[in-house]
């Protein structure tokens, strides 16, 4: 065949997750390739946690380019991988998985997309901030382990199950250069003056329970301060817009998705994100 014969297969990338059918990543990276005019596939699957072992023996037999991973696979597939990058070691868990030769290697990009979206977003350096985090699950996981790294001050994990907020504590103080504090969440949590950046990191206020607001004290919440939510639907979470009412600069979770997918879209095809253009299509489908 030529030069210039045609090519019908295309490379494959994806996300498995259960349940996994309201997942919008796939809108904003078919964007994404439509706009880099590349020949790729972003392919929405259903996988069972039974399944994963065998989902992942047809990722590599189908040689896909890569996947994400979404709830409950996030930690689960670290087993069925090659190897993982330093902050995938550390965070404990892998959303994104790149085919190197014949090698699947683990990433996260949740944190390093909550990282650029603070910085791009809400222009702010997180060097030398006191933050605080709503929830130690795997997203406050991966956040927090990136603002330590990007050279957080300190951080105050405020949880609820105080096993895991200690265990988030332990990780941060041990693996990180910041000085990392627990408190348990018992009523509503009254923010310390000296904190710089408030991050909801649970999943209270999401879709549908969209007036649902975390317990906190919102006479704390004063005008200097960035208030974060991870949840990206609706990205204008009732407690973004009570924050907004204390008069607190606000940063939604869509940047933070948009970000991540970015980075994976990169580390993929090794070809610059159109982020403006994912974010677009993104924001089309979750009506902001
Ligand atoms: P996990 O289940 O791992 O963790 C949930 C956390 O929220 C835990 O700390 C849990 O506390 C806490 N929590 C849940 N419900 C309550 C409640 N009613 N009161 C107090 N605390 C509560 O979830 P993830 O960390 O994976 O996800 C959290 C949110 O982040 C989700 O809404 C998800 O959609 C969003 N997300 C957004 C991303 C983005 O790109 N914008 C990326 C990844 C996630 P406890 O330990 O006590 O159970």
């Amino acid at each position: 065949m030529g030069e210039s014969s045609p090519s019908y297969k295309a490379e494959l990338v994806g996300v498995f997750g259960h349940p996994v059918a309201e997942n919008p990543t796939i809108v904003m990276q078919e964007a994404g390739f439509a706009a880099r005019s590349l020949h790729w596939r972003y392919l929405t699957i259903e996988v069972r946690p039974e399944q994963l072992a065998d989902a992942m023996r047809g990722l590599r037999a189908m040689n896909f380019a890569g996947i994400n991973l979404t709830i409950p696979h996030k930690v689960a597939v670290i087993q069925h991988l090659d190897g993982l990058s330093p902050e995938a070691e550390l965070i404990g868990a892998v959303n994104t998985v790149v085919r190197e030769g014949h090698q699947l290697i683990g990433h996260n990009t949740d944190g390093q997309g909550f990282l650029r979206s603070v910085r791009e977003d809400a222009g702010v350096d997180p060097q030398g901030k006191r933050i605080v985090f709503l929830g130690a699950g795997g997203a406050a996981r991966a956040m927090s382990v990136e603002l330590a790294l990007a050279g957080a001050a300190h951080v105050t994990v405020v949880n609820r199950t105080a096993n895991r907020g200690r265990e988030l504590v332990r990780l941060l103080n041990e693996r990180t250069p910041a000085q990392a504090e627990f408190v348990p969440w018992q009523g509503a949590y009254i923010v310390p003056a000296e904190t710089d950046i408030l991050v909801n990191a649970t999943p209270i206020g999401l879709f549908p329970a969209v007036e649902a607001l975390p317990a906190v004290h919102m006479a704390s919440i004063r005008p200097d301060l960035l208030v974060c939510d991870v949840i990206p639907n609706p990205p204008r979470t009732a407690f973004l817009r009570a924050a907004e009412q204390r008069g607190a600069r606000t940063l939604d979770g869509l940047g933070m998705l948009v970000y991540q997918g970015a980075i994976a879209f990169q580390m993929w095809t090794g070809v610059e994100a159109p982020v403006e253009v994912m974010r677009r299509a993104l924001e089309e489908v979750l009506g902001a």
